[in-house]
């Protein structure tokens, strides 16, 4: 069975995360989302709540399931069978950094490879932080998150 991950920080969940899974799980037997345990970084929402999220939005995806992971990505691409790494691929500002992560990935374990998935043109200005950003300031920011994680993420902004 081919086994892709896809890793990342889903800080939370966009509309463009979603796209990506949606495509990537077309593809692929079975498409395993890796919440990644960054400790570099101070999230808005814990590890435990993200795969909650996360699961609540792919419960409908029948060949899609949730993990979390501390460490290498290839590592934990190994534990769980994948032998493909998922990014997905916004601007050309993407591409630099995208490009050498999945090269040293490479370097690690040559049995692993990065296929990229290209933002839909109507995701491409979205991400995390940008999300985070206009909900701190009460924006309009529904728009750019799937419906079940609306009350999440007012929930969070209203403790803050
Ligand atoms: P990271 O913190 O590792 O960048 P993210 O959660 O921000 O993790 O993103 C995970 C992956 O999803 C990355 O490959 C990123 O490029 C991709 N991604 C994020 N937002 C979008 C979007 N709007 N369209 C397509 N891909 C996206």
């Amino acid at each position: 069975m081919k086994i892709a991950l896809y890793p990342g920080s889903f800080d939370p969940i966009t509309l463009g995360h979603l796209d990506i899974v949606k495509r990537a799980s077309s593809v692929f037997e079975h498409l395993v989302i890796g919440v990644l345990n960054n400790h570099a970084k101070t999230p808005l929402f814990s590890v435990e709540e993200r795969v909650k999220i996360l699961e609540e939005v792919m419960k409908d995806i029948p060949n899609v399931s949730i993990g979390s992971f501390e460490g290498l990505t290839v590592n934990y691409a190994s534990e769980v069978g994948a032998t493909v790494i998922v990014r997905g691929l916004r601007a050309i500002t993407d591409f630099e950094f995208e490009l050498q992560l999945s090269q040293t990935n490479r370097k690690l374990n040559p049995e692993i490879d990065t296929m990229f998935f290209t933002t839909s043109e109507e995701f491409a200005y979205l991400s995390s932080t940008s999300v985070k950003e206009i909900a701190h300031f009460g924006g309009p920011f529904e728009q750019f998150v799937p419906d079940s994680v609306i009350p999440y993420i007012k929930e969070k902004y209203k403790k803050i």
